[in-house]
């Protein structure tokens, strides 16, 4: 299933062109140079099951009352980020305290209240307009008619805590003097269970310029295994990295090659899949304005939108590791020589 993308590509250039195209491919392949292997390692292993499992707990407890846009346990938990960012001396973009970016309740609908994205910010020393996104919505689903509270540990305290640990690793590395050449957005968005509106204000009220935002990594439920995985669990998801940049996938790929070898599963990437994944989450709000992205998913389990997706079923080793992909990657697009090429219609590897 990992070839799904490159095999649908062979198709459309038919076979008496496979020979260039397999040349192409492999030329992009060898254009990417991994940058900075020893600080990445060094950073990454900075992100560990142990402080990922602390915050985990603590954003998918009760107190948080299931994080409902516009309710108090999501106040509760945009406040929890902010205070966070400030211990941790990551600035936002706003500048002084304010990590807010407010949506007013007449953006809404359902009778729903104003909310918040959370965002926090890392200059780049070289070139601090081009612009990584990295994101994951904060927001669940509240409390069932029942009084049972939808904890959403999984979904998506998972991916909230990663981008916690990415931005504290990429301060550390900053602080010895490593800071990334690129801009990071660590973008925490609300809105996302009501149909992705926390991302759909952000690209309409974007912060920084969308033009110069050169990739979203998106992740959305990365602390679980479903039943496809359950022998073995060392797999990932990856929906998109294709899509919008080939350089953006073999990018990922090699990143992963170098320091993970976790099994890149795009089976849900597939253009015709049933689930439509690639709609289905923040990211595509990114990818509708030609940004590429990537999604990061686990798939879904029993107890997705459940009252049981609760903190104690997450697997923090494979979180652990998941989370550290993603950090490498981020890395790598932030501090590569060249800015990721867009090639929206595979003009890379079909000119
Ligand atoms: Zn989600």
């Amino acid at each position: 299933m990992k070839t799904f993308c490159i095999l649908s590509a062979f198709a459309l250039v038919g076979t008496c062109a496979t020979t260039k195209y397999t040349t192409k491919i492999q030329n992009l392949k060898d254009s990417i140079t991994i940058v900075d292997s020893t600080l990445v390692v060094k950073y990454s292993n900075t992100i560990t099951a142990k402080e990922l499992s602390k915050a985990l707990y603590i954003i998918s407890s009760d107190t948080f009352e299931g994080r409902k846009t516009g309710e108090k346990g999501q106040k509760l938990a945009t406040q929890f980020l902010k205070d966070y960012y400030i211990k941790e001396e990551i600035a936002s973009p706003f500048g002084d305290s304010i990590y807010y970016q407010t949506i007013p309740e007449s953006f809404f609908s359902n009778n729903i209240k104003a909310s918040e994205n959370v965002l926090a910010y890392i200059e780049g020393s070289e070139k601090p307009n081009e612009l990584i996104i990295i994101s994951a919505h904060l927001d669940h689903l509240g409390i069932e008619n029942t009084g049972e509270i939808f904890n959403g540990a999984d979904d998506n305290g998972s991916g909230t805590t990663a981008i916690m640990e990415i931005a504290q690793a990429f301060q550390q590395a900053k602080k010895d003097g490593h800071g990334p050449k690129r801009s990071i957005l660590f973008l925490h968005l609300t809105a996302e269970e009501i149909g992705t509106q926390g991302s759909l204000y952000y690209t309409q009220n974007p912060i920084f310029p969308l033009e110069n935002t050169i990739a979203n990594l998106n992740i959305d439920m990365i602390g679980r295994v479903d039943n496809i995985h359950k022998e073995d669990k060392n797999y990932i998801y990856l929906i998109g990295s294709d899509r919008l940049s080939k350089e953006l996938h073999y990018l990922s790929e090699k990143v992963n090659n170098t320091y993970f070898n976790i099994d890149l599963d795009y089976r849900f990437n597939a253009e015709n899949d049933e689930n439509h994944y690639y709609s289905r989450s923040d990211h595509y709000n990114f990818a509708l304005h030609g940004i590429p992205v990537i999604f990061y998913f686990n798939g879904e389990h029993a107890d997705y939108h459940k009252t049981t997706d609760t903190p104690e079923k997450i697997d923090y080793l494979l979180l652990q590791n998941r989370t550290r992909l993603i950090f490498a990657t981020a890395w790598q697009l932030a501090n590569q020589p060249n800015r990721l090429v867009v090639d929206t219609k595979n003009q890379l590897l079909l000119n």
